[in-house]
């Protein structure tokens, strides 16, 4: 079976012959069999070297062979029954003993519901509709995270999303003083930052930046959520806010979260999570927000979830990950300086992201950043993925505690290889 094939076949019967619209690719995308560790094949049996590793959900490298067995077990006693069970316990009990923030976790089916769940939460507990977001955050496709989504624009990049929802949602810059002049507005009461900066991180967000949006929004008294779904379990065991020790109100996790299938969660204060326990009453009603999905907590995520935490505890997956992205971002540099390309590779923690056309960011805002221009970024992906090794989106990359040092240096010199063709 060939990938062009597949692709047309494809076209016939799912929009775009994707589920999700970052995986289209002209002509068409590859189509993937199997993964293991770092690397994948397709139906072409070609491989790869994976950066994208499940849009960074899996962080301890495809098919890890505890997460796999944990599957398999649970598969055979019940996939699903929609009761409680007690690995969801033990699964709540792991995140919030990891996360700073977390007295109660509450599990939803993916990282678009855990944000859509902590905005209404934060807004049951504000009494308050407005929100105030970030410039060029992602959190998800839902109708109140789309609006200045995009960086530099405040246009909202769909149809059919009521006016009177992106009414409601504020955009400021990754400023403290525009967040406190933001703030002014008293009709705003929860504000979302995305933990890592813009785009995991391609946009960075200086830890000392980080610090004092907390110390603003804390001073204003409004609800901070952390979007941690891309942080969560990768940049420390406990995100962000256990690394640099700058603790939210809510945060909303997926990906990692959960070993790597689908499914996500929010964690947070005990008094704002308890407006979703049933003994809590609104018009007569309980509870006090609503929040229901049937495959939440679903018992098969949780063994899942179960089995990683255990290797995500202590730190070392994370430490093994963050070589890797850090001698991949060195190899970068290095090639770049090699060729007398300007640019730069950088990134935190486990992932790495390369500016062409300055070896410096500074002075560049998020629409700069992220506006290389388009030919120019199909070029380079294009190049990588015809060399064997597949990237996240943009120019960004992410590893996993299954890359190894081959693996990187391999995948440099088909970096050096695309680069000599991109200036040819
Ligand atoms: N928030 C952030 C920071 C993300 O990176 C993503 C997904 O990439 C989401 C929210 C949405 O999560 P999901 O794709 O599971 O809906």
């Amino acid at each position: 079976m060939m990938n062009q094939d597949l692709s047309t076949r494809a076209r016939a019967s799912l929009p775009g012959g994707v589920s999700h619209e970052l995986r289209y690719r002209d002509p068409y995308p590859v189509f993937i069999d199997r993964a293991q560790g770092g690397e994948k094949w397709d139906v072409e049996g070609r491989r790869y070297i994976d950066f994208k590793m499940g849009s960074a959900s899996q962080m301890l490298g495809h098919c890890h062979p505890a997460i796999v067995e944990a599957i398999q077990k649970q598969a055979e006693r019940s996939v699903f029954s929609a009761d409680c069970h007690t690995r969801e316990i033990e699964w709540a009990e792991w995140v919030n003993r990891l996360y700073p923030s977390a007295d109660r976790t509450r599990f939803t089916a993916s990282g678009t519901e855990s944000t859509m769940l902590a905005l209404r939460l934060g807004r049951a507990y504000s009494g308050k509709d407005h929100v105030l977001r970030v410039e060029g955050h992602f959190h998800g496709w839902h109708d109140h995270a789309l609006k200045g989504a995009k960086p530099g624009s405040d246009q909202v990049p769909s149809l059919g999303i009521p006016d009177a929802i992106n009414d409601l949602i504020h955009i400021c810059a990754a400023d403290p003083q525009a967040m406190e002049s933001a703030l002014q507005d008293d009709r705003i009461g929860t504000v979302i930052i995305e933990a890592s900066g813009a785009n995991y991180g391609c946009v960075p967000l200086a830890t000392d930046t980080l610090r004092a949006l907390h110390d603003v929004v804390r001073a204003a008294g409004v609800v901070l959520i952390f979007d941690e779904i891309i942080t969560g379990f990768r940049w420390s065991p406990g995100g962000r806010q256990a690394r640099d020790g700058i603790v939210p109100d809510l945060t909303t996790l997926a990906k990692v979260v959960t070993g790597g299938l689908p499914g996500g969660a929010i964690c947070g204060r005990a008094d704002i999570m308890e407006l979703l326990n049933n003994a809590t009453v609104r018009n007569g009603f309980g509870p006090a927000v609503s929040h229901k999905g049937t495959f939440n907590g679903s018992p098969l995520i949780a063994a899942a979830a179960c089995a990683a935490m255990p290797l995500l505890a202590n730190g070392e997956a994370q430490a093994q990950a963050d070589a890797m992205a850090e001698r991949m971002r060195d190899g970068m540099n290095a090639a770049m300086k090699r060729q007398g390309v300007a640019g730069i590779a950088y990134g935190d923690s486990s992932i790495f992201h390369v500016f062409f056309g300055r070896d410096r960011l500074d002075g560049l805002g998020p629409a700069e950043i992220r506006g290389l221009p388009k030919p120019l970024v199909k070029a380079y992906r294009d190049g990588m993925l015809s060399r064997g090794v597949d990237m996240m989106a943009y120019t960004s990359g992410l590893t996993s505690s299954a890359h190894t040092p081959e693996l990187i240096d391999e995948a440099l010199l088909a970096f050096d290889d695309t680069l000599s063709e991109m200036i040819r």
